[in-house]
């Protein structure tokens, strides 16, 4: 695990200046939520840091190494969206540990022939991951055999189960309804809290963000208002957007 921080990262598509000298760090083992009305920038922040986006001023880093231009594959990173694709022909187990044994076999170059040793561990983290997840029933199921809300935990199971440096999830509850929604946010917090991996969550929705991370990032316009504690955002919002926002009382 590691830090993530950005150093007066700007973004621009063309003219249209998107994201304005953000400085934000994201602390080791820490769960940041990152909020703002829609269009304001919180998916480009996502995607700077995963590398699917280059930034057009400043840096970003991962711990000590600068990665702003590494390409993607290249970052510790995990990054899971609103959609997401399984693979339909594996089951939720095979989902699980397709990114376990694809890390594995690029560290020791060999993939037919693993050893009993690394199989075990592998079977043990997609346990202790579908454990978490509450999808440890299912792991011999296929993916059409699964409801939304269980594909999507197998996706964030997929996702986090190689233990990347950071873990990043854009809106990833946002096509479940209210009740899946609240069910799996307590298990995403869950997860994040068993395997401490640093992550920044981005939702627009002011709830989901005052329940989940212990800080939270207000963004608007591209500009970074406020980063604070649920509690200080809600008491001591930095600005008239912050109240608003976050429903603080006049
Ligand atoms: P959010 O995720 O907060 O809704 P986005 O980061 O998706 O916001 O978008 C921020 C702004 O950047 C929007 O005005 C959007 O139209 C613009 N934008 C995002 N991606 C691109 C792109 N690839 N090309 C041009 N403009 C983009
Ligand atoms: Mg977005």
């Amino acid at each position: 695990m590691a830090p993530v921080r950005l150093c007066a990262v700007s973004k621009a598509f063309e003219q249209n200046v998107v994201l304005h000298d953000i400085d934000l760090t994201v602390e080791d083992r820490e769960f940041m939520v990152l909020v703002g009305p829609s269009g304001c920038g919180k998916s480009t922040l996502l995607r700077l840091i995963a590398g699917l986006e280059t930034v057009t001023e400043g840096s970003i880093y991962l711990g000590d190494t600068q990665i702003n231009h590494l390409p993607p594959k290249a970052r510790d990173i995990a990054m899971v969206f609103q959609s997401y694709a399984l693979y339909p022909h594996m089951s939720v187990y095979e989902n699980i540990a397709f990114g376990l044994r694809r890390q594995q076999s690029q560290r020791s170059g060999i993939f037919s022939s693993m050893g009993h040793k690394q199989r075990q561990a592998i079977a043990l983290r997609v346990q202790q991951v579908a454990e978490s997840l509450q999808i440890d029933k299912l792991l011999d199921r296929k993916p059409k055999e699964l409801s939304g809300g269980q594909k999507q935990r197998v996706a964030l199971g997929r996702a986090i189960a190689r233990n990347p440096q950071a873990f990043l999830m854009d809106e990833p509850l946002s096509n479940l309804d209210a009740q899946l929604r609240s069910e799996t946010r307590a298990q995403i917090v869950q997860l994040q809290q068993q395997l401490q991996t640093t992550t920044i969550y981005v939702t627009h929705d002011q709830t989901e963000a005052m329940t989940m991370g212990s800080r939270i990032t207000v963004l608007n316009g591209g500009k970074i208002q406020q980063v604070d504690t649920p509690l200080n955002l809600y008491r001591k919002p930095a600005n008239l957007f912050v109240a608003g926002f976050m429903g603080s009382p006049p």
